[in-house]
């Protein structure tokens, strides 16, 4: 859980607080099963009056397993995920929709945190740009060179296009 104290920001209209933080996954709440992170996660960020709301401005980086979409090998990957948060005081007349709220001068921000590194992670990551993928035919990391077989007809959409062009 991160919790920062506000009461100082709150004093002042262009009250501001730098934050830089090493934080573990546990801190953020994140489960292995959610993401594995094989480092902590820097974050650098602001938390800043800006009169009716408090703002919270943060980049996240760390380093996680991720698995690639096509050979289905697990790598390292950078992650980077920016928050941009409102936060209304609970007294506050219009709150927009899922906005957080606080009530008091020590603000739990751990749930914009968690949510905007999970969210950050790509649907489906690649190992590198033009990784090549699995053979369909034998299952062989064509990266590794090619298996000789023979892909040609294999996916029924591409052989009807032949055909297509074909008549
Ligand atoms: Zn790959
Ligand atoms: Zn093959």
């Amino acid at each position: 859980m991160i919790k920062i104290n506000v009461a100082e920001i709150k004093k002042r209209l262009v009250g501001e607080k730098t934050l830089a933080y090493e934080l573990s996954p546990a801190e953020l709440e994140i489960t292995p099963e959610e993401l594995v992170i094989d480092s902590t996660v820097n974050l650098e960020g602001t938390m800043s009056n800006a009169g009716d709301v408090l703002l919270l401005q943060a980049v996240m980086t760390a380093k996680v397993q991720r698995t690639c979409g096509r050979c289905l090998k697990n790598f390292t990957g950078v992650a980077r995920a920016e928050v941009v948060e409102k936060f209304y005081p609970a007294s506050a007349e219009h709150i927009e929709n899922d906005a957080f709220v606080y009530d008091s001068d020590v603000i739990d921000i751990t749930e914009p945190l968690r949510e905007g590194l999970l969210l950050a992670e790509p649907m489906q990551a690649l190992c590198k740009p033009d990784c090549r993928g699995l053979c369909p035919v034998c299952g062989a990391d064509l990266n590794d060179g090619d298996c000789g077989c023979d892909r040609s007809t294999v996916d029924p959409r591409l052989a009807a296009l032949k055909q297509f062009i074909k008549n």
